[in-house]
């Protein structure tokens, strides 16, 4: 058989397939590596394949060109390898791949070369996109969409290792409906589940990329704020509060607005976010026994109102 016959037949095949010498030069790159790697033969014909091209990575982003690449393993010791890995499209995203390497030997004996076999990792995106979706399923208040309480402990958990990391300052507010089973009573409790979905929502997009909004329980919902000061936390609250006394749905030709009272607390140097949410919890009731849609938050010194509405 001719060469021709050979480069046809892996040409025809749906893996990516190439050739390196002993140098790691490239010397042969066939169409589906082309299509994998969005990188044609010329551009790599010739090239040393640890200089920017594939850049092969483990799961946890570790780079192994010079360090742990299985076809230069096995050029080095002539065994067969076969590794799950990530490699780098030409635009620049990382796909999943299995990749298999296996040694060339020459007529005289020597490995005179090697070849990687390497395919999508179906399985692997698979799995990924299956434990995104139940993550989401499992951390999601199906009610309102937001973040449900497990999440909320997670986050909470999360500010605690944060905190005792680098001191980082987070802070908390505490929200609840204001006279809520009263909607329910008056609308039914299918319109106070529409009010819950409205406030849950409208707080949620006007809030930063790394606050952190999860209902609570009932008509209870917790703010993580990270990177936060006692002005900057009273600001938010107080926009939040406006927003929700300024939203209103309707139901059956009626409009429906609700109001909310907050308690906020900043952690202290190492308080863990347990005892700063209880003290958030303290200034929620605060709010209650000042008439409600209101802000109480807890400073060391004393305790401020912060809003003009109490
Ligand atoms: P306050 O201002 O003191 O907070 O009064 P409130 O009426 O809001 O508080 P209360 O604790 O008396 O009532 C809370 C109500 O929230 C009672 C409960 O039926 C209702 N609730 C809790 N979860 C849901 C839910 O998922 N959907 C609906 N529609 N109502 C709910
Ligand atoms: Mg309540
Ligand atoms: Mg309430």
């Amino acid at each position: 058989m001719d060469q021709r016959f050979y480069q046809t037949l892996l040409d025809a095949i749906t893996d990516g397939v190439y050739f390196v010498d002993t140098n790691k030069n490239i010397t042969y790159w066939n169409k589906s590596a082309e299509r994998l790697s969005g990188y044609t033969a010329e551009e790599v014909v010739g090239n040393v394949c640890s200089e920017k091209l594939l850049r092969h990575e483990t799961e946890d982003g570790c780079v192994l060109c010079n360090n742990g690449c299985p076809l230069s393993a096995t050029l080095k010791d002539g065994k067969e390898r076969q590794e799950n890995l990530f490699m780098h499209h030409k635009l620049g995203h990382k796909i999943p791949i299995n990749v298999q390497a296996y040694p060339m030997i020459g007529p005289d004996g020597n490995i005179a070369g090697a070849v990687e076999i390497f395919s999508e990792n179906n399985e692997s995106l698979n799995v990924r996109r299956e434990m995104e979706v139940l993550r989401k399923e499992v951390l999601t208040d199906k009610l309102t969409g937001i973040g449900n309480r497990r999440y909320a402990e997670i986050t909470m958990r999360n500010l605690d290792f944060a905190m005792e990391q680098n001191h980082a300052p987070f802070g908390i507010l505490f929200i609840d409906i204001d006279d809520f089973k009263l909607v329910n009573d008056t609308y039914g409790h299918h319109a106070g589940d529409n009010v819950l979905r409205m406030v849950a929502q409208n707080m949620s997009k006007s809030l930063r990329f790394l606050d952190v909004l999860c209902r609570w329980g009932g008509e209870e919902f917790v703010i993580f704020i990270p990177n936060t000061t006692f002005s900057t936390l009273s600001v938010l609250a107080e926009r939040l509060r406006l927003l929700i006394q300024n939203s209103w749905l309707m139901h059956e030709n009626q409009k429906i607005s609700v109001t909310a009272s907050f308690g906020g607390a900043i952690a202290r140097s190492h308080e863990p976010s347990s005892t700063v949410l209880s003290r958030a919890d303290k200034q929620l009731y605060l709010s209650k026994d000042s008439g409600r849609n209101c802000i109480y938050i807890d400073i060391p010194e004393q305790k401020k109102v912060a809003s003009s509405n109490c």
